[in-house]
């Protein structure tokens, strides 16, 4: 379902007036974590002013250590709402387990699909049986064939709107925190017609390389970013070192425009 040879136009999915895909670009930016309604009315303000057109925020936050902050569950996804809402941004925000899927579908305009459970089938079955555009991030250790055949999961069960996301895979490599695959964007625009986004704060894991990462990642022909931006990232409780400052996104996205200027 997901092949160029099962369908060789480019899928365009839209969420709250925001088109994905077919070279329209979605620019998805936000705090790793959402912290509270004060924290993400600043930087929702903020990203919305610079020309970001989707609202990121994570309320299930899948932490490598069991005792760090787990994110604020329900009472997240109802602050993302409503200030997504106050701006007029849809609102993106990961699932983790297939028993909040349906309050998460009551709250957000696209479930996120970590890397960490891109391989988790019973997950993926479960957000392909809602009509909720999923955005499917590449598995850290998945090959782009694998990672297809989870985005076929979600499509099988009737879910045909999916989003992929490289967000760099684990390599020898240890200078970053991930090694960005910019390579898988061309490679999945010729084998699949789903819209490809690259997350290039994750895949850095420092801030100061997600500038030249975004625009490598345009310039390869993405459909979209998506860009962590924290208004005090030494205070984040999650994801700081790679966070953008609202003013360093603001630049980011004034760089795209001269390289993309369809938004
Ligand atoms: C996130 O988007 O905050 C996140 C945890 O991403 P990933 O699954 O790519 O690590
Ligand atoms: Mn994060």
């Amino acid at each position: 379902l997901a092949s160029r040879d099962f369908q060789p136009y480019d899928t365009i999915i839209e969420v709250g007036g925001v088109k994905i895909g077919g070279g329209n670009l979605a620019i998805m930016a936000g705090p790793c974590s959402v912290e509270s309604e004060e924290q993400m009315m600043i930087i929702a303000e903020e990203v919305k002013k610079a020309g970001a057109n989707i609202l990121r925020g994570g309320a299930y936050k899948p932490r490598t250590s069991p005792y760090a902050f787990q994110g604020l569950g329900e009472a997240g996804l109802k602050i993302l709402r409503q200030v997504g809402d106050r701006f007029n941004m849809p609102v993106i925000s990961e699932v983790m387990d297939t028993q909040d899927v349906k309050k998460c579908v009551k709250y957000v305009d696209i479930l996120q699909i970590g890397t960490r459970n891109a391989q988790n089938f019973a997950l993926l079955r479960e957000v392909g049986k809602t009509r909720t555009p999923v955005l499917l991030k590449r598995g850290m250790s998945q090959t782009i064939e694998e990672w297809l055949m989870s985005a076929e999961y979600i499509m099988s069960e009737g879910n045909k709107s999916v989003i992929l996301c490289e967000r760099g895979i684990r390599t020898f490599e240890t200078a970053t925190r991930n090694t960005l695959d910019i390579l898988a964007v061309p490679v999945i625009k010729e084998k699949t017609h789903l819209p490809i986004v690259v997350d290039p704060s994750h895949a850095a894991g420092v801030w100061k390389y997600v500038i030249p990462m975004s625009l490598a990642a345009i310039v390869a022909g993405a459909d979209g970013l998506e860009i962590e931006v924290h208004h005090d990232p030494e205070k984040a409780v999650s994801d700081g070192a790679q966070s953008l400052k609202p003013h360093k996104f603001a630049t980011l996205m004034a760089e795209i425009k001269n390289i993309a200027p369809v938004i």
